[in-house]
């Protein structure tokens, strides 16, 4: 497809690369036998399967062995948490579970099924008013850890942006003996990854947030991480995710994080001048504008806003008619009309979340798009405020 807009909704997905489709080609009709098979076809694709299996777990730092390859970001945060909660309660009698009250739907209503149908405690650790948790914070609600199956809190929020403070939080959890799960579905191909580095346990990737495909994820567990499979039915990921694997989506997956982590220091240095660009012109040409999340640490493409008194459908559907593709931040709950549960967790009443607007740039945009963004939202902004 000719792109004959402006296209500035890349938390949202991403499209996927030239190179990516290349990769996965071959696995569609020539190499299609199932990895698990015996026979030639099957080894064909037994092969592709662990070499992108060892590419992808050298691009974490990683095993091979802890690497499991599942059908999108939120099936590997199911996975993460019911995974170890379970685990862990069966091991030790832990049985409560950390988080924060920013987290995508695929950590909190995952946490909340634990909590009222599997009989675990939930604490939702506070956050600022930019999103962020604060190292403390986590200290105190862990004390020794004794009752605490597992933390799960998200490596960059796709709503507003917020980078949080990762490898503090897992030194944390390492030293109170709690395992640690990240959700880094906004992280992947901007953030180092590095599972090392971030002392984390678990982490969960989704291909289409960095110009793979959609319908595949990933999740690092550690080895040695208590687990039990959510998915049951077969041998297949060493018994921790039942179901043939996607053979074509894993290839490009792979091939996707190769390619993004190749150019992630020089894109991000891009998308941060852009980026910057756009928050000044925003909250300089739009009165009313706000920025949500913090200026710092933030994700170099991520810029949301809210702007008083204007209605964050309307803002888009204008937008959208001006040829700019945007999003009030999650997918999931635009044109729901519920107020984000980020912001409100933020202290953002929700007379002002009603306004909220994200625009998270990627590799097709440019200096004159931004400028064509900043030239026409005061104008889109007035008209939907029923000013104009
Ligand atoms: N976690 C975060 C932070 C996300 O932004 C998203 C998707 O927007 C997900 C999880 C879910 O990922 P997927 O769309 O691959 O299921």
């Amino acid at each position: 497809m000719a792109d004959n807009f402006i296209y500035m909704d890349h938390a949202a997905t991403t499209p996927v690369l030239p190179e990516v489709v290349e990769a996965m080609m071959p696995y569609f009709a020539d190499y299609y036998g199932n990895p698990s098979s015996v026979h030639v076809a099957g080894r064909r694709a037994g092969v592709a399967l662990q070499k992108a299996r060892q590419t992808l777990a050298e691009l974490l730092g990683a095993k091979a062995t802890e690497i499991i390859f599942t059908s999108c970001g939120t099936e590997s945060d199911n996975a993460a948490l019911r995974g170890i909660a379970l685990a862990r309660r069966t091991a030790t009698g832990a049985s409560r579970i950390l988080t924060t009250p920013v987290e995508h739907k695929a950590i909190l209503q995952t946490a909340e099924d634990l909590r009222d149908h599997f009989g675990f405690a939930l604490t939702l650790l506070p956050v600022d008013s930019t999103g962020l948790v604060s190292p403390d914070d986590l200290a105190a609600a862990l004390g020794d850890g004794h009752d605490v199956a597992v933390v799960s809190v998200m490596y960059a929020n796709n709503e507003v942006g917020s980078v949080q403070p990762i490898a503090e939080l897992g030194a944390l959890c390492r030293a109170a003996g709690v395992p640690f799960h990240t959700d880094a579905v906004q992280a992947g191909g901007k953030l180092p990854l590095t599972v090392q580095a971030l002392q984390v346990d678990a982490m969960s990737l989704g291909a289409h947030k960095f110009y793979g495909p959609k319908g595949v994820g990933l999740l690092y567990l550690r080895n040695g991480t208590p687990f039990v499979p959510y998915m049951t039915g077969g041998s297949h990921e060493s018994s921790r995710r039942a179901g043939t694997e996607n053979v074509p989506l894993i290839v490009g997956m792979a091939r996707a994080l190769e390619l993004a982590e190749s150019a992630r220091v020089a894109e991000m240095d891009r998308l941060r001048v852009l980026r910057d660009r756009l928050i000044g012109g925003v909250l300089e040409g739009v009165d009313g504008a706000r920025l949500t999340g913090p200026r710092a640490p933030r994700l170099d493409n991520h810029a949301s806003f809210v702007i008083e008194g204007a209605d964050a459908e309307g803002m888009l559907i204008a937008l959208d008619l001006a040829g700019i593709a945007a999003s009030s931040g999650s997918a999931c709950a635009s044109g729901s009309q519920r107020p984000s549960h980020v912001l409100d967790a933020m202290g953002i009443a929700p007379a002002v979340a009603a306004g909220a607007l994200r625009f998270s740039l990627g590799r097709s945009n440019t200096a004159a798009q931004v400028d064509e963004l900043l030239d026409k939202l005061p104008a889109i902004v007035t008209r939907v405020r029923g000013e104009g």
